[in-house]
């Protein structure tokens, strides 16, 4: 799939203030720091978009981008801020759960793990979650530049046995690096795949 727009729609702590559902939408979750704006830009080929959503103020709400005029990527809030009071965190958690759970148009959920690191707890709580609910989910390794193949095979080795303690089929994942491109061409047809097939 070419990207031939991408432009920022909205941004709100509510998922019904979110645009109509009418299109097909794909969102990006992980903790902070994880990659998660340089795989927006990566993915969409355009180096400041998701620096938008990234103004002070802005980070912690679900923002809207339109891409090619047909389908909506959606950049949420990191999780996992080691800096954010308890009462904070509830807050997030409450608003992105609802966005999560009741967004009828969410046809896949793409949570981003840094492949450098062994399997983090609110990572895999956070995935266990998703599958509970029955959230449609793929997962993204990101900053995959920074490993060796063998390492980057290794350490996805380790999370899929961490997963299968809790499931019998694994989730869909991709390789990515936002430094040198990879994994955009398959990231970019899978989307275009279930958008074909709707
Ligand atoms: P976010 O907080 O999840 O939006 O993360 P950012 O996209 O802001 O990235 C956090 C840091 O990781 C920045 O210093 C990026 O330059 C770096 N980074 C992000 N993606 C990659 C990647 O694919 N490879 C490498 N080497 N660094 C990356």
């Amino acid at each position: 799939m070419e990207v031939k727009s991408a432009k920022f729609i909205i941004s709100n702590t509510d998922y019904k203030k979110c645009p109509s559902p009418s299109m097909p939408e794909y969102a990006f979750i992980g903790r902070s720091n994880v990659g998660k704006s340089s795989l927006i830009n990566m993915l969409t080929n355009y180096s400041k978009l998701a620096k938008i959503s990234g103004r002070p103020g802005k980070t912690q709400l679900i923002n809207h981008f339109l891409i090619n005029e047909k389908w909506y990527l959606v950049d949420l809030p990191g999780y996992g801020y080691a800096k954010v009071s308890k009462k904070e965190r509830n807050k997030w958690q409450l608003f992105i759960q609802d966005y999560l759970l009741k967004r009828e148009n969410l046809y896949c959920l793409f949570v981003l793990i840094d492949s450098r690191l062994e399997p983090q707890k609110i990572d895999l709580e956070f995935i266990n979650w998703a599958g509970e609910k029955k959230i449609p989910f793929a997962i993204v390794f990101t900053k995959s530049d920074k490993l060796t193949n063998h390492k980057i095979e290794s350490n996805l080795a380790v999370y899929q046995k961490e997963l299968n303690k809790f499931w019998d089929e694994l989730p869909v994942n991709f390789v990515t690096s936002a430094v040198v491109k990879t994994g955009r061409e398959e990231i970019l047809e899978y989307i275009d795949g279930i958008n074909s097939a709707e």
